[in-house]
């Protein structure tokens, strides 16, 4: 039986882009970060984690996270999980 993560790769181009995750759960990618998280990526380009006053991001790569993607870049409802089953 495939896992979840195995099908969400499967709908999905898996890249070595990193991901920023929220304590909230949220996943974007940095074209997707907001006006918080982008400025705070600005000035400090290389750190793995951001604390802004929407909580902190923490860098992670698609893998890492078993392939959940950036929630903009594609829409969580739309990936079809029915193989689960
Ligand atoms: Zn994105």
């Amino acid at each position: 039986m495939a896992t979840t993560s195995e099908i969400v790769k499967a709908q999905i181009q898996i890249t070595n882009d990193r991901l920023w995750v929220n304590e909230d759960g949220s996943v974007t990618c940095d074209n997707h970060a907001g006006v918080y998280l982008a400025s705070a990526i600005k000035a400090k380009p290389k750190a793995k984690s951001h604390r802004t006053p929407l909580g902190t991001w923490d860098a992670f790569t698609l893998n890492l996270l078993g392939a959940l993607p950036c929630e903009t870049c594609v829409d969580w409802s739309t990936l079809d999980l029915s193989e689960l089953k």
